[in-house]
Parts: C-alpha cells; sequence; structure tokens
C-alpha cells in the first residue's frame, strides 16, 4: 500500500469540480492580477486570523520580508527568531537588511524559547519573529510582554499555522491575531494551498498594512508615484480565486488532521522507539506536519519508505549551521535543543484524506520496525 506523505490529487478529486468554474470565469475576465478575487481573499484571511487588515503578496516569504521591510531595519540592527524553521524565516530578515539573531526552541514544541529571547535582546534588537512550526503557535503570552518593554515589533510567522489559536492570557487568540505583522503562506502543500505560490500579510496596525501594500507595488500608493523603492510582490488572482474555493474547507480539514493525530498518538502510545508530538495544551493545534521524534530516524524513514510510506525531515540542518550564515559566526552545539531535534524529527502523513487502513499501515509499519 501506498501513503504518500501528502495526496494533493486526493484533495483536488474531493473539490476540484469547485474550484474549476470560479478558474473558468477568471479566464473569461482575463484580470489577472489584485482585484475583486485579491481582494475578498485579503477580507477572509483578516476575518480568519481575527486581525483587521489582509495584504496579499506573491508568497509567504515576501510575507515575511515586506512586514520587516515596513520596519525599516538598518544594517546592524537585530531580529531574534529559531535556528529550527523552514529557511525562509531567517532569509527575509537577511534580506530585509538585518541581522538574524537564533536563540534556541522548546524541545516539545519546536518553538522559540521565551527566556533564550529575553537573554538574546540588546538595545540593537528590532524584532522577533517566532514561527509557529508544524501548526502550533509559539507562547506569544511570554514573547509579547517581552517585545513591549522593549518597544520592538513581534512579526509571527504563522506560514504553517493558519486557524490555529492559542490562549494568551486567559483568552483565545488565532495565529496572526497579536502580531505587529504577520505572514501566511498558501504554497500548495500547506493546509490551505494555491496552485503555485502566493502568501498574505495581516495586521491590525493600518499604518503597517498601508505600507506592505506600497511595497508590493514598487512603494507606490498611487499608479507612476513612488514613494520608496519597493518591488513587484503581489497576489496572483487565479491563486486568490483557487484559495477562496479551497477557504470553506479549511476548518473540517484542520479538523480531519487533528483527528489523525489523535488517532496517531493512541496508536503510537507505549511504543518505547518514538516520541509522537507534544501539543501544549494551550494550544489548538493544526497539525500542518504530524512530527515523531526517532532516536534511529534514519533507520526507521527507510524502513517506512520501503514499506510505500512518505516521510519528511523538518528541517535537517538547522539554520545557525547553513553555510549561508557561517559569517554570523555560530558554531555547532550552540542552540543543542535545535541540533538534537534536527538528528531525530520525522514527520509522518497526516493529510485530511488519509484512509483508516493507510493509518494502520503507517502504525504497523512502525511497530515492525
Ligand atoms: C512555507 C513557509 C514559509 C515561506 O512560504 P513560501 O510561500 O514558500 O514563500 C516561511 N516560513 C515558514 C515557517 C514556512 O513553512
Amino acid at each position: 500500500m501506498n501513503v504518500p506523505l501528502l495526496d494533493l490529487r486526493a484533495q483536488h478529486r474531493a473539490i476540484g469540480d469547485r474550484i474549476i468554474p470560479r478558474v473558468l470565469a477568471l479566464a473569461e475576465s482575463q484580470q489577472f492580477i489584485l482585484g475583486r478575487a485579491v481582494e475578498e481573499l485579503e477580507v477572509e484571511i483578516a476575518r480568519l486570523s481575527h486581525a483587521r487588515f489582509g495584504v496579499g503578496v506573491a508568497s509567504g516569504t515576501d510575507a515575511l520580508l515586506l512586514s520587516l521591510k515596513a520596519l525599516d531595519l538598518r544594517p546592524g540592527d537585530e531580529v531574534i527568531t529559531s535556528p529550527f524553521t523552514f529557511f525562509a524565516s531567517a532569509g527575509a530578515i537577511h534580506n530585509a537588511g538585518a541581522r538574524p539573531v537564533f536563540v534556541d526552541i522548546e524541545s516539545d514544541t519546536y518553538t522559540i524559547a521565551p527566556a533564550a529571547v529575553q537573554a538574546a535582546m540588546t538595545p540593537r534588537t528590532r524584532a522577533i519573529v517566532p514561527i509557529h512550526l508544524f501548526g502550533q503557535m509559539a507562547a506569544l503570552e511570554r514573547l509579547l510582554p517581552l517585545a513591549e518593554a522593549r518597544g520592538v515589533a513581534l512579526v509571527e510567522d504563522a506560514c504553517q499555522a493558519i486557524g490555529a489559536e492559542r490562549l494568551v492570557a486567559g483568552k483565545r487568540r488565532r495565529a496572526g491575531e497579536l502580531g505587529r505583522a504577520s505572514a501566511f503562506s498558501f504554497f500548495p502543500t500547506k493546509n490551505l494551498g494555491g496552485w503555485g505560490d502566493a502568501g498574505l500579510v495581516v495586521t491590525s496596525d493600518q499604518r503597517m498594512a498601508e505600507r506592505v501594500r506600497k511595497l508590493r507595488t514598487h512603494g507606490g500608493a498611487k499608479m507612476y508615484h513612488h514613494d520608496e523603492v519597493g518591488t513587484n510582490s503581489r497576489l496572483d488572482a487565479l491563486q486568490a480565486t483557487v484559495l477562496l474555493a479551497k477557504l470553506p474547507h479549511l476548518a473540517e480539514w484542520s479538523a480531519a488532521r487533528r483527528a489523525n493525530a489523535a488517532w496517531y498518538a493512541a496508536a503510537l502510545s507505549g511504543l518505547a522507539a518514538v516520541r509522537p508530538p507534544v501539543t501544549d495544551p494551550a494550544n489548538e493545534h493544526i497539525f500542518h506536519q504530524y512530527v515523531i521524534e526517532a532516536e534511529r530516524r534514519d533507520a526507521l524513514q527507510a524502513h517506512l519508505e520501503a514499506k510505500g510510506i512518505g516521510t519528511g525531515i523538518y528541517y535537517p540542518v538547522p539554520l545557525h549551521l547553513q553555510p549561508c550564515f557561517a559569517h554570523l559566526g555560530y558554531r555547532a552545539g550552540a542552540f543543542p535543543v535545535a541540533e538534537a531535534a534536527a538528528g531525530r524529527v520525522l514527520a509522518l502523513p497526516v493529510y485530511p484524506e488519509l484512509s483508516e487502513a493507510q493509518k494502520e499501515h503507517v502504525v504497523s509499519a512502525i511497530r515492525e520496525f
């Protein structure tokens, strides 16, 4: 039996007939850049994230980059983030003109450790970028007071956490609700994925929204008048059309992912060779990835592959050890929790369309191992 890590064709078989007519209508209109669908998506994603404004951009990477550019960072400015994340989180900091400052993560949730953030803050710190990794949110109730006390911005990397929630100071808050700005990605493999690259910034700060809106169209609020140098990073109307058709299914998909995760947790409990993922009780996890840990991870991955089961390693090399960041001067051993995780994590298939038989196959292969 084959169990791919993700099966987007299964999703398309289920709902493709609700997408295609909208795409054909867009083809008839020949209105491909920004426009109604993009505006509608901006409103819908802002509403979903309990934020006031949404600004569609070309990718999740650009959502981070333009949010950070709007902070007017200067050479030598520092932005604190996690070394255990997709490259874009730190790449965007570099490309926005600042220096990424890495700090270690929590061993249970893989999110940035607030005590480490506090210890890393200096007079040059301008922002904190927590990553809501694998679908559960970072400890914003501890990070926000740190940011506020120093007057630095908190920019959420919510690319893996659309619709996730966390209990923050007694209230349920959504990913994207509390940051100065927050980045979403609609890369096809994300929980809400387009038919190509797409991303979106949400914010409740009107000046931030206007600034990102300008930056995505070459720095001009008015066509051919440029207050500053921005770039071309517009959300494509085709992507917005596809995403609007998929959006009504997101809640049921996240629920199905949670149900699959609960099923795995029960089935894997008592197996000493693997540690199922840990959900912080404050979090409503959306399980973008279902990530177990195993001492003999590479052997387990090979065993599962031989049984037709797709897995993924997110992420094999922490960012402080990437050659492109060698100039930052970090050494192996600097962030033991992140480095240990990189050697142990393994993502299992958790997508909503997984069948009972497929899940059984995954678990029996792990038991056999
Ligand atoms: C996917 C992702 C991004 C970047 O999104 P793209 O749309 O691929 O540019 C950034 N950060 C994290 C944590 C991601 O998972």
